[in-house]
């Protein structure tokens, strides 16, 4: 289990690579002072940056990455932005509570729509909705679920069998699916850029600048950079996992490692071969089973695969990866990946986010569960407008709270022998 403070990623992100040359922000030398401080310029940090910014524009206002935009956590997602809550939170027998997250989370993926729109550069972002689809009876157990779930919401869906699948997506992998409208498909790393771009000049941004320590003072927090110090009242956790390496809910998150391979753009027959869908996304129906897209240049990406507490190796990854691909798309057999990453999600017990006033003047919004990018974004939102003292729905009613996991080496133990057996149970869905 790594204990750096921060991600410091083997494989580079494909989604930037495929994005032209961007020059980061420089990184913090010396020392500054600040009304706010948030760690972490992902969808979380950087939403509560612009709220903050909106309720107290006067504030002086940092926001520190570890990493570049576009390169680190939020440029390496499979670029899924559901506008309806999660599998997870779903809950076909607690609908009002359901429509609650449900509105607020097609706010926030509004206002993401609207920086892709305003951010003046061309992003791959369409409302292509998602594809749930069940390879075994583990998988088809949870599709029946999450169809009363869409009953139950009154979401719109349709049903699909082994062959509509086949004829949409062109693979006959999986035995039934369900495809719902509510969901964006993304290139994340530019969806990251466009969100950044909007940020104003008056928020300070630096890049490359991982935050090694924090500390309390008697005045408020002191943060330890490579090159320098903030001192701020207020500090806001929004690095994810890596805030249990901060010293922050080390005993409710945790980094849990997952993957994902790009192939080269398809030429003309393979693509005849993979349906009538041009830009769609499969999400799995079992917690440790595969993602897929077919982007709209023509690409498939897959993400799977799993490692407690560090990034695995590069070669057995691409090896698995392309398993797993080829299994579902025998059409894609033998081609290679472009690229192949990793990245960090901030796993919690019960998939409930840790969010509040952990301290006095230190907020955290961490625990994403591999779903915090629009997610994210609502609770960073909400997590500003709560530190400047107003009334916000709750959270915790709403989404949950992170329930409390045992420590090292207990933790691991646990992670490994629960996945292994979910692994084995699911094992068709992998
Ligand atoms: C392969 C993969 C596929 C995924 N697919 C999806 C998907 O399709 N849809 C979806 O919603 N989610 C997906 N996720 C999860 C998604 O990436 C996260 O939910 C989302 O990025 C969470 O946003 P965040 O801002 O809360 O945290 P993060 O994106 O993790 O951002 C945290 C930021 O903090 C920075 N940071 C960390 N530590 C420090 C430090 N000490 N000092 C300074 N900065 C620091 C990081 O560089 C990062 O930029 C996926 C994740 C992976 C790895």
């Amino acid at each position: 289990m790594s204990e750096t403070t921060y991600p410091e990623y083997l494989l580079k992100s494909g989604w930037n690579a495929l994005l032209p040359a961007r020059v980061p922000n420089a990184p913090l030398k010396g020392d500054q002072s600040a009304d706010v401080l948030v760690i972490g310029a992902g969808f979380t940090g950087l939403a509560f940056a612009r709220r903050w910014y909106e309720l107290a524009s006067q504030d002086r206002i940092i926001v520190i990455d570890s990493s570049e935009i576009g390169e680190g956590n939020p440029g390496r997602n499979s670029g899924f932005l559901l506008e309806v809550a999660l599998a997870e939170d779903a809950d076909p027998a607690n609908t009002g509570r359901m429509a609650e997250c449900n509105r607020l989370t097609q706010i926030a993926m509004q206002s993401i729509a609207d920086d892709v729109a305003a951010c003046g550069e061309p992003v791959d972002c369409v409302r292509a909705g998602t594809y749930r689809a069940a390879a075994g009876d583990v998988g088809l157990r949870a599709l029946n679920n999450y169809r009363q779930f869409l009953e139950a919401a009154g979401l719109p869906y349709r049903a699909l069998q082994q062959q509509d699948l086949k004829t949409e997506l062109g693979s006959e992998f999986y035995q039934a699916g369900l495809y719902s409208p509510d969901c964006y498909l993304v290139q994340p790393a530019a969806v990251i850029r466009a969100i950044a771009a909007r940020v104003p000049a008056d928020i300070t941004l630096y890049e490359n600048t991982p935050a090694l320590k924090l500390q309390k003072e008697t005045d408020g927090w002191r943060v330890t950079t490579p090159e320098g110090v903030i001192r701020a009242p207020k500090v806001i956790l929004a690095n994810n996992s890596f805030a249990s390496n901060l010293g922050v809910a080390r005993s409710r998150v945790t980094p849990v490692y997952t993957y994902a391979g790009l192939t080269p753009v398809l030429d003309d027959s393979t693509l005849e071969e993979m349906g009538d869908v041009q830009n769609w996304g499969i999400l799995p129906c079992h917690r440790l089973g595969s993602t897929l897209r077919r982007t709209a240049d023509g690409r498939l990406l897959i993400r799977s695969l799993h490692d407690y507490g560090r990034e695995g190796n590069g070669e057995e990854i691409r090896m698995a990866l392309q398993d797993r691909l080829w299994r579902r798309f025998p059409q894609v057999t033998g081609t290679d990946f472009e690229h192949v990453w990793g990245g960090a999600v901030g796993v919690t017990y019960n998939g409930a986010p840790v969010w509040g006033e952990w301290q006095k003047g230190l907020f955290v919004s961490a625990g994403c569960n591999g779903g915090g990018t629009v997610k994210g974004t609502l609770l960073g939102r909400l997590l500003a407008e709560m530190a400047a003292g107003q009334e916000v729905p709750d959270v915790s009613a709403l989404f949950g709270k992170a329930s409390w996991m045992p420590p090292e080496p207990f933790r691991a133990i646990g992670f490994h022998l629960q996945s292994g057996l979910e692994s084995w149970q699911g094992q068709q869905e992998l």
